[in-house]
């Protein structure tokens, strides 16, 4: 009798954002087996379900074996079987696309967030490994989080856990109020004040100067005050959002991911910034960079079959 090895588990995840689909299949222990990549089509609601599952059969081909497949998307899947909700690519609001997903890849399919996918990647393997419990936060064009308790994603009956980028700013100042409008619908929300075009907004109010955010990093860097006023501005107002989820949950540790999470400044300054925020008499909190950076999307896709 022989004994065989049984076959390395292989774990698919894709990584679906606005512009571009992402996806990799990893083997035992998070190793890369293949990765791919492409154009994500644009306002095609079929061509996006028939481009995944393309892309899943290309990767089990590379890896040379099947694997279980895990989505990460913008927005999330009503629950109770709804179709998508929030998503701003909003050709994919409303529709069944777990269910057109399963029919066209003859399996089950576990989607969520991309938030949700980025914390949950950090979580497994990541920044945050090993940590009991972790908030997951997504600095980009938008501004999203997930929520990590014991290696599980924390998302509830309606399917938006973690989600905190349209809660206003809190202990916002009366310069600060009502705030920008949001495509919510409501003003002041964070995402409003702290993501990348908020930065870049705010400091175009501020200056009349039209700068992306690198831009605006590199010349405060370089010493310019109006820049340095920019980060400071905001710093403070991701500082007191961070803070409101940390009083809630009380987190082991942040992690930041998306564009803004490459600017240094904010692991040094926003625990302090917190501190005068936060509940506990300890008011430490832990906030670090990402490990896996842009790789997170896909890595935390594939997390989400144990
Ligand atoms: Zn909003």
């Amino acid at each position: 009798m022989t004994h065989k090895a049984p076959p390395s588990p292989c774990r698919i995840g894709i990584d679906l954002g606005g512009s571009k689909i992402a996806g990799v299949a990893l083997g035992a222990a998070g190793v890369v087996l293949a990765a791919r990549r492409m154009a994500a089509p644009q306002h095609d609601y079929a061509a996006t379900v028939r481009a995944i599952a393309a892309m899943v059969g290309a990767l089990e081909q590379s890896a040379g074996q099947p694997g279980s497949v895990g989505i990460g998307m913008p927005g999330s899947i009503a629950p109770g079987g709804g179709g998508v909700q929030n998503a701003n690519s909003t050709w994919l609001n409303g529709k069944p696309f777990a269910d057109d997903l399963q029919r066209s890849l003859a399996k089950p399919v576990r989607l969520a967030n991309d938030a949700n996918c980025f914390a949950l990647s950090e979580a497994v393997d990541g920044a945050g490994a090993g940590a009991h419990s972790l908030f997951g936060v997504i600095l980009g064009t938008g501004c999203g989080g997930g929520l990590v308790f014991e290696g599980k994603l924390i998302d509830g009956p309606r399917g938006t856990g973690g989600e905190w980028g349209h809660n206003p700013l809190p202990w916002a100042e009366a310069s600060e109020h009502p705030g920008p409008p949001c495509w919510c619908g409501r003003r002041g929300c964070l995402e409003k004040w702290v993501s990348g075009p908020a930065l870049e907004s705010d400091h175009l109010a501020q200056t009349g100067v039209a700068l992306p955010a690198p831009a605006i990093a590199a010349n405060a860097a370089a010493g310019d005050a109006e820049a340095r006023a920019s980060l400071a501005r905001h710093a403070s107002r991701l500082a007191r959002g961070l803070a409101h989820v940390v009083n809630i949950f009380d987190p082991d540790l942040v992690v930041l991911g998306g564009g803004l999470s490459q600017l240094d400044h904010l692991y040094r300054q926003l625990p302090p910034l917190m501190a005068p925020y936060i509940l506990a008499r300890d008011t430490r909190v832990i906030v670090k960079p990402p490990r896996w950076g842009d790789a997170s999307g896909v890595r935390g896709a594939a997390w989400l079959w144990p």
